[in-house]
């Protein structure tokens, strides 16, 4: 009999992994290895740390109490080689193995370590596609084929038809595909929002959070208040609990941001889909239950499955389609570093002071602080899209290239030109104070226009469209902008350029 080595990685905790179909309970070894050139690729928030290395250890605990034989190595295993490649070396000796079975990773990087190995080890190598997703990247493909410019919103009609997801006779139940209307009001600070499920870290969490301090000291962010779902189970009441507290009104305040309120009506479920401890499938099932029983409106329902539906398995798409091309592309040539604040959440716009340090202490944001906030300054300023990537795949735990790099590189920063996006994600501070109540505490004054006092994204948002008005003047959805821009004096456009500069000479 073969003896098999199956290689499970961390974002691969599914049960009904591809790699794990047709395991031999008898003679199957499954290898789990935590390594360190995963953990300072790019040097993770320690929280993310913490929560994966937790993550895999209670998953290894279950597939051991299913029968399975799993061969564990730790981050400070003294033999620990620090790399995949490595590990697998040791263990095929170690197991004698002939044959290694592998699920696609979620990284272009590694699946190019891998596709070595065969010859590295000189033993039959099987990667197996990974099938916990609602569009395989063939599927994405023939759809994508012949289209100049990718529309998520035409790709999500498709997902729903194939999937029949709220349908009714071939008809979007509603009559409409999309809700948005009815969504994004402003913020209600004087709404309760539900506090957030998390759980008190068990003796595996603890011995893994020891070792992540130890191990990743001078990585980025706080480690205490762990309150992390480390197993499916916890996962699954996670998700409950949104649909039961934060559902009902997810679509209403999905973009709104309250000073002190990271959490917000979100669900908190990337951590968890993104490292396979649930499915979208299931929580979309739950989901479409919530709304037939009556339990959420079709307005947050709709909007909260196109998120997973349709945003999440798009961006998945067009990550395969176009790399490994996609992680350079820099249309607008942005070459800035990043503000030294990025790190430290030390600067006098509250907005970003917020968001960032949040991001700190819980390694999440929700969307509209990474886009709105974060993104946008990034994209106003013009940092450099290597960089921008780097720092958002480090900062939140349901950060892996594949759902990081399109968002950042397409939706943020229009980096790949417009194929992900039609237009640029740019704002004013008006946007900022429509949908928080960040701008009462900002040492700056959102109603002012320039000067020192102005609210900087105010002058660098026309700043960025002069700047950048040979790539954008042609695109159609800025022509009115561009208009407007028209119809200012050339003294307010000299003053909003003085104003740039000066900030971003401030930003050096
Ligand atoms: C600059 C930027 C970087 C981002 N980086 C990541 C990332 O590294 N990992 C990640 O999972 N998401 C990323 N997103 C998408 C989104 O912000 C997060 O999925 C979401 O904030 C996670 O929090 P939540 O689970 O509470 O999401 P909710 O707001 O409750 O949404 C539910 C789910 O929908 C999915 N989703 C929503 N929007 C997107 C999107 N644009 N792309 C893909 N999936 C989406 C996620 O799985 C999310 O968990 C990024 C967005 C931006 C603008
Ligand atoms: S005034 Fe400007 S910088 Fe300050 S919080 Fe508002 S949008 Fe942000």
């Amino acid at each position: 009999m073969s003896k098999v080595l199956r290689l499970v990685l961390g974002d691969q905790l599914s049960q009904s992994l591809s790699s794990l179909g047709d395991i031999d309970r008898n003679s199957d070894t499954v290898l789990m290895c935590e390594v360190m050139g995963e953990v300072t690729y790019v040097r993770h928030h320690k929280k993310k740390v913490a929560f994966i290395l937790s993550a895999m250890r209670h998953f290894a605990d279950t597939l051991c109490e299913e029968g399975i034989s799993v061969d564990y190595v730790s981050l400070d295993d003294p033999e620990n080689i620090g790399n995949f490649t490595g590990e697998v070396a040791r263990a095929v000796t170690r197991h004698d193995a002939e044959r290694l079975i592998v699920t696609a990773p979620g990284e272009f990087r590694v699946l190019e370590e891998m596709q070595n190995w065969e010859t590295d080890f000189g033993i039959a190598v099987e990667i197996r596609q990974d099938d916990r997703f609602l569009c395989s990247p063939e599927m994405f493909k023939r759809w994508a084929a012949g289209r100049k410019q990718l529309r998520m919103d035409f790709f999500y009609r498709e997902m729903r038809r194939h999937h029949d997801v709220l349908m009714v006779e071939g008809k979007p139940i509603g009559g409409k595909w999309n809700y948005d209307i009815e969504n994004r009001e402003r913020p209600d600070p004087s709404r309760q929002v539900p506090a957030p499920l998390q759980f008190l870290p068990d003796e595996t969490s603890q011995t893994v959070l020891e070792l992540v301090e130890n191990y990743c000291a001078d990585h980025f962010g706080e480690l205490e208040e762990f309150g992390f779902a480390v197993t499916r189970k916890q996962a699954l009441q996670v998700l409950d609990h949104f649909i039961v507290n934060r559902l009902p009104v997810f679509g209403t305040f999905q973009d709104a941001m309250i000073e002190g309120e990271p959490w917000m009506y979100h669900s908190h479920i990337g951590f968890y889909l993104n490292v396979g401890l649930l499915g979208p499938g299931e929580v979309i099932t739950s989901v479409q239950n919530a709304y037939e029983m009556g339990i959420a409106p079709l307005n947050s329902v709709e909007g909260f499955i196109r998120q997973i539906l349709g945003w999440r398995e798009f961006v998945r798409g067009i990550y395969w389609l176009k790399m490994p091309g996609y992680a350079s592309q820099n249309f607008l040539a942005a070459d800035r570093p990043l503000p030294d604040f990025f790190w430290t959440g030390d600067t006098q716009m509250n907005c970003l002071r917020q968001s960032i340090g949040q991001t700190q202490k819980y390694a999440y944001a929700h969307h509209i602080q990474r886009l709105m906030v974060i993104g946008n300054f990034a994209l106003l300023t013009g940092l450099a899209p290597k960089f921008v990537n780097e720092w958002y795949l480090i900062v939140y735990a349901d950060a892996f290239e594949w759902v990081e790099l399109p968002n950042v590189s397409g939706m943020v920063l229009f980096a790949d030109g417009g194929y992900l996006a039609s237009k640029p994600y740019a704002a004013g501070g008006a946007y900022i104070n429509r949908m928080s109540n960040y701008c009462q505490n900002c040492r700056y004054r959102v109603a002012e226009k320039n000067g020192s006092d102005a609210c900087p994204f105010n002058y660098l948002y026309w700043h960025f469209l002069i700047k950048n008005r040979d790539k954008l003047g042609n695109n159609a959805r800025l022509g009115m902008i561009y208009r407007s821009l028209d119809r200012m004096s050339e003294e307010k456009q000299q003053t909003i350029m003085d104003d740039s500069r000066h900030f971003l000479n401030g930003l050096a």
